[in-house]
């Protein structure tokens, strides 16, 4: 006799660029780009108290991004 546990499995087959649309697509569970991901829980000491934020920017858009900084990033 056989008994069977049905587990359920989640693969990620897309990020889109929060910025721009473009979608990164995945092979496998595997991304064929590398994307920024963020995911921020506002502290008590903010307007946002708790709120989660949460986005993805392609190479191409975060690279746009950094370009308006004041100071450049470290690297
Ligand atoms: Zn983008």
């Amino acid at each position: 006799m056989r008994q069977y546990t049905i587990k359920e499995t989640k693969e990620i087959s897309k990020i889109i660029c929060n910025k721009c649309g473009r979608e990164i697509q995945a092979a496998n569970g595997c991304l064929q780009e590398d994307v920024l991901s963020v995911d921020k829980r506002w502290g008590y000491f903010s307007e946002k108290d708790n709120q989660v934020d949460s986005f993805d920017l392609c190479e191409k858009c975060y690279d746009e991004f950094v370009a308006t900084f004041l100071f450049p990033i470290g690297k």
